[in-house]
């Protein structure tokens, strides 16, 4: 039985949902420069155009629903300490909200959510679905300072302290659907590694970190994962399928 299970969510997760990963040919991702996006100094640029990014990314969530993935992980969370006790922490890179709506209670969002705002002006972040733009005003001080609750390159990750914590603690570390070209997320396996964590990754195939695992699953999530939720959940552990 494992104590603490710690699982990190990447763009794959989402992927058989029909959100794009963020190097796919097609995704919005690929029509933008990162620099321009995903940047503050893009943000500043040209905020009419990051608001417009964002605002085109939350729409196109509406017709998005989980997969078996997030539901798989759902499922964990709930019943995995119920049956064998411990705890199961679920840390996403994802800026979407199909974690939620898969039925996970909390998951962690290190790099924002698009179902959030901020403001610049107070600091605020609150639930947010509208479209933002310029003159948007906040909610709680009345400035026309919003702008998108991602956490863009170059800005500290949401909850890193609670994150390291949970890593060091945790004997079973799982990521999902994540190319660990993105850091500080993609040396979280390194850390539990070192603290004592069995780490296995789940991916279609090998992460730029997928040596710092103690082995891999590969093929899409939607199957690989929930094969493995099943195991979890009927006898505590997880055999190495490698
Ligand atoms: P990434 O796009 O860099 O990598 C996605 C990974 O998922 C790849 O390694 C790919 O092989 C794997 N993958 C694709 N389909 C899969 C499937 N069906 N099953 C298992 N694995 C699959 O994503 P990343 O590592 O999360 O980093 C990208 C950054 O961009 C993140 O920080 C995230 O914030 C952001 N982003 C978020 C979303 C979203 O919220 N859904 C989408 C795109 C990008």
């Amino acid at each position: 039985m494992y104590k603490s299970i710690v699982i990190l969510t990447g763009a794959g997760i989402s992927a058989e949902s029909g959100i794009p990963v963020f190097r796919s040919e097609t995704g919005l991702w690929e029509q933008e420069k990162v620099e321009e996006v995903a940047t503050y100094e893009g943000f500043m640029r040209d905020k009419t155009k990051v608001h417009a990014f964002y605002n085109k990314m939350r729409t196109s969530l509406k017709d998005k629903k989980p997969n078996p993935a997030h539901l798989a992980l759902a499922k964990l969370e709930k019943e995995y300490p119920q049956k064998f006790g411990g705890s199961v922490s679920l840390i996403t890179q994802n800026i979407d909200n199909l974690h939620e709506m898969a039925g996970s209670e909390a998951p962690i969002h290190m790099h924002g959510e698009l179902m959030s705002i901020l403001c610049e002006h107070c600091g605020a972040r609150y639930s947010y679905q509208e479209d933002s733009s310029v003159v948007s005003e906040c909610a709680m001080c009345h400035h026309k300072a919003l702008r998108p609750d991602i956490v863009w390159f170059g800005e500290m990750p949401y909850h890193m302290d609670e994150i390291q914590d949970l890593l060091v603690k945790c004997d079973l570390f799982m990521a999902v659907g994540t190319s660990g070209v993105v850091y500080p997320a993609a040396g979280f396996c390194s850390l539990a590694r070192q603290c004592g964590a069995t780490c296995v990754e789940f991916n279609l195939e090998k992460s730029q970190v997928a040596s710092d695992f103690n082995y891999g699953i590969y093929g899409k999530a939607s199957v690989t994962l929930v094969k493995a939720v099943d195991e979890l959940l009927e006898k505590g552990t997880l055999s190495h399928q490698a």
